[in-house]
C-alpha cells in the first residue's frame, strides 16, 4: 500500500498570500515567517489587515479562485492518483484552498482552518496540531503504507525526512544547499520520475 504526500503552495498551487498580495496591491500582506518569525503575530497582522481593507471571505476566495493551480498541476495529479493514494498537507487555510482544491478535483487535503463572524470578517486562525505534516507521514507508516512526500520549502523537510522517500519540488537554492540528501526535481515529469523510483526503493 503507497501513499503520497504533497505539499500543496510552491508544488500544486502559487504561494497563497503573495499571489494574494500581488493581485490586491495590498504590499503588506507580503509578509512572511521570514520577516516575522512569531507566527501568531504574523496571523493576527494578516488578519487585521484583511479586516482594515474590508475583506471578507467570499471576497478573498474570489481572489484566490482567479490564481487557479500551476499549469500542468491538474493532469499530474490525477496521473498521481490513477497509481497512487494521494494526501495533500498543507500549511494553509482549508477556506483558502477551498476554490483551489474545487479545480484540483478535490483531492484529499489535511490542513487549518480560519474562523470568520457573521459578516464573513475573519477573526481568528486554528492550528490543526502542532507539525501536522511530519505527524500525518507517522502514523500512515503505522498504518503499514509507504509514504513518498515531496514539498518545495522549509516547512517540509520534516515531512521528507520521516518518509521512505522525499522529494524536494522546485525549491529555493538555500533548501537544495541544507538539505542535499534529498532530490531535487524541477518539473511535473521529472517529480512523477522521482517518486515512482523512491516508491521502487522502498520495496
Ligand atoms: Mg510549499
Amino acid at each position: 500500500m503507497q501513499i503520497v504526500c504533497l505539499d500543496l503552495e510552491g508544488v500544486l498551487v502559487p504561494e497563497i498570500w503573495i499571489e494574494f498580495a500581488e493581485r490586491t496591491g495590498i504590499a503588506e500582506l507580503r509578509r512572511t515567517t521570514r520577516d516575522e518569525p512569531n507566527y501568531d503575530t504574523l496571523m493576527k497582522y494578516r488578519l487585521d489587515i484583511l479586516a482594515r481593507h474590508k475583506l471578507g471571505l467570499p471576497d478573498i476566495q474570489e481572489v484566490i479562485a482567479d490564481m487557479g493551480p500551476m499549469a500542468g498541476a491538474r493532469e499530474f495529479l490525477d496521473s498521481l492518483r490513477e497509481r497512487y493514494q494521494v494526501v495533500i498537507l498543507s500549511d494553509t487555510f482549508y477556506e483558502f484552498a477551498h476554490p483551489l482544491m474545487r479545480q484540483l478535483g478535490w483531492p484529499t487535503l489535511f490542513c487549518h482552518s480560519l474562523e470568520a463572524d457573521a459578516n464573513g470578517v475573519l477573526v481568528n486562525y486554528h492550528l490543526r496540531m502542532p507539525n501536522q505534516k511530519q505527524e500525518a507521514v507517522k502514523r500512515f507508516k503505522e498504518l503499514k503504507l509507504k509514504v513518498v512526500a515531496a514539498g518545495d520549502s522549509y516547512n517540509d523537510t520534516a515531512m521528507l525526512g520521516e518518509a521512505h522517500g522525499g522529494i524536494l519540488f522546485h525549491p529555493p537554492e538555500n533548501v537544495v544547499r541544507e538539505f542535499p540528501q534529498y532530490p531535487v526535481v524541477r518539473d511535473y515529469a521529472a517529480l512523477r520520475v522521482e517518486i515512482d523510483k523512491a516508491f521502487a526503493r522502498a520495496g
